[in-house]
């Protein structure tokens, strides 16, 4: 992508990440973006927040950007194909929450505090930066546990889209999900943004020899799609067990598994309930417990567990 805009002739190229845990520097490095591997281009100051009102946002009225979305002409999102426990899927719309300044992200958590609300402040988010193309690397993808401690499994894609919700129920599609059941597709439509009907989407496919050809969606998934694809299913259809779970007030929670714990505490450190929703409460030299009544469902914890540890049930 780098290389691209420089041969582009884009001037002033900054490439970054504000995660959650940890630095942008650190990320980057991570990737193997070393200074010598950015093509002019250079690491984005991600640490310093600018407090940004928008009013006209429908949930969201304020962000905390980081300073150099706020000094920016345009941005491209350049996101993973992966599972999240919240929203299903995190693709083109939900990766720009990483425009939010670090340790904010959890905080608004609390305050778009399920996946409905969550997904309506991403499309705020959306209107009130300058974003301008979505790429999604699909090329070795993440389902199971993700969006941080899920299984690789080759899907051997890149989507490409200005549309972040047609990028997203592409990919939907690839895994043999409804787009209808993601939020971010369902209230990223309605605000607007964009549409994942079939019918309004045009595929092009761009081959390995690099000559581009429209095709069907039927065909597109037939060749590059995975229905053994392991993402959140629920709701797809309604058996004995989902009713049951319902009626009985059965509610999908964040788990433990002891054996691999390493007692860090950074789910604790990052749990952004008032009084935290986990904690050791039953000393240190054990994982930490959870308090399921105060738990509001981020799963935040078992994002940046560093240790793969925590899964949802
Ligand atoms: S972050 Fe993971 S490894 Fe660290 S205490 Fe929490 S569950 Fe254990
Ligand atoms: S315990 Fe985990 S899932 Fe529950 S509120 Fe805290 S970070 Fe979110």
């Amino acid at each position: 992508m780098l290389r691209l805009l420089s041969e582009a002739g884009c001037g002033s190229v900054a490439v970054g990440d504000s995660p959650a845990n940890g630095n942008c520097v650190g990320a980057m490095h991570k990737l193997g973006l070393t200074e010598d591997k950015l093509f002019g281009a250079h690491i984005a100051d991600m640490s310093h927040e600018v407090s940004v009102d928008y009013p006209e946002g429908k949930t969201a009225k304020h962000f905390y950007f980081t300073r150099e979305v706020t000094e920016s002409d345009a941005i491209i999102g350049v996101c993973k194909m992966k599972t999240h426990m919240l929203e299903r899927v995190t693709g083109a719309l939900k990766n720009m929450y990483g425009l939010v300044c670090g340790f904010r992200k959890a905080v608004g958590h609390t305050t778009y505090n399920n996946a409905a609300v969550f997904a309506r402040m991403l499309c705020d988010l959306y209107k009130a930066t300058p974003q301008r193309l979505h790429v999604m690397d699909g090329v070795v993808a993440m389902e199971g546990n993700g969006p941080a401690s899920g299984d690789p499994v080759q899907m051997g894609v890149i989507l490409a889209s200005s549309d972040p919700i047609a990028l997203d129920s592409v990919f939907c599609r690839l895994v043999y999900l409804s787009p209808k059941l993601v939020p971010t597709n369902v209230y990223g439509a309605l605000a607007g943004i964009g549409t994942f009907e079939e019918s309004e989407i045009d595929v092009v496919l761009i081959d390995e020899d690099g000559s581009e050809k429209p095709v069907a969606m039927s065909e597109l998934v037939e060749r590059c799609g995975d229905p053994d694809f392991d993402v959140l299913r629920e709701g797809e259809r309604l058996n004995v067990l989902t009713l049951l779970a319902r009626i009985t007030g059965g509610k999908r929670k964040p788990v433990i598994d002891a054996s691999l714990c390493a007692r860090c505490g950074v789910c604790v450190d990052h749990c952004p309930v008032e009084g935290k929703a986990l904690s050791f409460a039953a000393g240190r030299s054990e994982p930490p417990v959870y308090n399921y009544k105060k738990c509001i469902r981020c799963y935040c914890c078992q994002e940046v567990c560093p240790k793969k540890a925590i899964s949802v049930k």
